[in-house]
């Protein structure tokens, strides 16, 4: 169910365990890449982390060389980016880590090529997936309706042995379940109200491109204004700012442009004004921290997995949701293939939501703090809190310290486990070395040695 990124990547593993994987789209996909109504984030700067990148191309075997190849630029942190986060500059020091900061749409458009090119796997486009068969015991299908206009309101039922949810954040599941009478799923929330505004932008000042590859300033609960500028496959620029409840970015354009001053520096806002608008500004809510435990015992039919944003979906401020996707779609390839275990149902789901545990800890762990955060998993436990001032001490030591920076990017790329942050040389430096300096003002050229 979807055939966004879980749904495509899903249905690519699917076909080497089945003889037909059907994916069911509710849009039309476009033939050129584009904006479509069912995922309207795409609008939105969407960069793919670099455990994303390793997870799509052991999926899709040279995928990186092709989006590079399509143009996706790739953007080395701390080396390429202006950036700004827990009241410090970061040190252009050597990258240790890339983005790759291509269009949401392109990226999109060739998973889509590569995943549907094999005849195992069929797709039914405009098509809503209105309900499932079975019953508590056993999903055994969906239902159908087609859209769109001409088309009657009958529903039909297509069979399956296996029906795997990737309709997204907004998916309708937990109502689908009950009405086949299995157990509401619980779901952990974490909101900050948090919204996102975006527009494409050529940069005139020449400013950006070879210096600087874009600007990055990182929200925190002193500073909860979000902005950022990254290149995109054609030489132009998105701009996107995010803000709280009650103090959204704007979509009308004077005002849009005039929100770079909250930021905490107006570099991003002198860019803009000399910038070249080259779309109409769009926003986005609904950005919720929301995960659906399937894993936990409960009256949980067979035959039905959550994956991608309908198992688990972040707040989009840590760029992890298409990464999250694409290790998820690697974790169930490792579960299906395991000869050691039966995969059933139980054991497979719980292989995908441990794909997103590290993601949700991050986003989820730094929107609890977020003034106004609402939501059942707020709350910071007691054992969170020795915790919480070790991972203080690393804030204080990122921007300004090689050897914790780079530590703190590979556990925010999804490329090394939160463990990293306490092996010993990362420990040594949080622990006992001192707070190291950093820029006093923006850092517009790289440093040309990590020491
Ligand atoms: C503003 C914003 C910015 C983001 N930025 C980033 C970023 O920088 N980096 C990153 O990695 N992630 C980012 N994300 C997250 C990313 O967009 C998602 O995590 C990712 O798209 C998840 O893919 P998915 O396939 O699970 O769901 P989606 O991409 O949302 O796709 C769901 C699919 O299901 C289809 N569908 C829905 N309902 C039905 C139905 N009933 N029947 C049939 N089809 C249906 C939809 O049409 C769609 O094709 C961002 C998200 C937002 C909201």
């Amino acid at each position: 169910m979807g055939g966004s990124l879980a749904g495509l990547l899903a249905a690519h593993v699917l076909a080497e365990h089945a003889d037909q994987v059907t994916v069911v789209e509710r849009d039309r996909f476009p033939e050129e890449p584009g904006p479509r109504p069912g995922v309207p984030q795409s609008r939105h700067l969407h960069v793919l982390l670099e455990g994303g990148q390793q997870a799509l191309d052991s999926l899709l075997p040279g995928f990186m060389d092709e989006l590079r190849a399509a143009g996706a630029p790739r953007v080395g942190m701390p080396s390429d980016m202006v950036q700004w986060q827990d009241g410090r500059w970061f040190r252009r020091l050597p990258a240790t880590t890339h983005l790759s900061t291509g269009s949401r749409a392109q990226l999109e458009q060739l998973v889509r090529r590569r995943v549907l090119a094999n005849p195992a796997i069929t797709v039914v486009e405009a098509t809503n997936v209105v309900g499932l068969s079975g019953d508590a015991s056993r999903v055994r299908g969906v239902l159908l309706r087609e859209r769109g206009e001409g088309t009657g309101q009958e529903e039909r039922s297509l069979e399956a042995d296996l029906v795997v949810d990737a309709s997204g954040r907004g998916t309708k599941a937990a109502q689908w379940l009950s009405a086949v009478g299995a157990e509401a799923v619980y779901e952990e929330s974490i909101d900050t109200g948090l919204a996102y505004a975006s527009r494409v932008y050529r940069d005139t000042s020449g400013s950006l491109g070879t210096e600087s590859l874009g600007y990055y300033v990182v929200p925190n609960p002193s500073q909860v204004y979000g902005g950022v500028v990254l290149p995109l496959e054609d030489g132009r620029y998105l701009a996107t700012f995010s803000g709280l409840r009650g103090d959204e970015p704007p979509t009308d354009e004077e005002e849009f442009v005039a929100y770079a001053k909250r930021l905490p520096h107006p570099f991003v806002h002198r860019w803009l004004r000399t910038a070249e608008p080259q779309s109409p500004v769009f926003g986005f809510r609904q950005t919720a921290n929301v995960r659906r435990r399937y894993d936990l015992p409960g009256r949980r039919p067979a035959g039905f997995l959550a994956i991608g944003d309908a198992l688990c979906t972040f707040n989009p401020v840590y760029g992890q949701g298409m990464a999250v996707a694409a290790m998820s779609a690697v974790a169930l390839r490792d579960a299906l293939s395991d000869p050691r275990r039966t995969p059933t149902t139980r054991r497979v789901q719980q292989a995908l939501l441990a794909a997103s545990r590290q993601a949700w800890d991050i986003s989820a762990g730094a929107d609890k703090a977020m003034p106004g955060a609402i939501g059942n998993a707020v709350t910071t436990r007691a054992v969170e809190r020795p915790v919480g001032w070790y991972l203080r001490r690393v804030q204080e030591r990122y921007a300004g310290d090689p050897v914790v920076g780079q530590a703190f990017r590979s556990v925010l790329s999804l490329t090394a486990p939160v463990t990293a942050l306490f092996a010993p040389n990362v420990a040594r430096a949080v622990l006992f070395g001192p707070v190291p300096a950093t820029p006093a003002e923006p850092p517009m050229a790289r440093e040309e040695t990590g020491i």
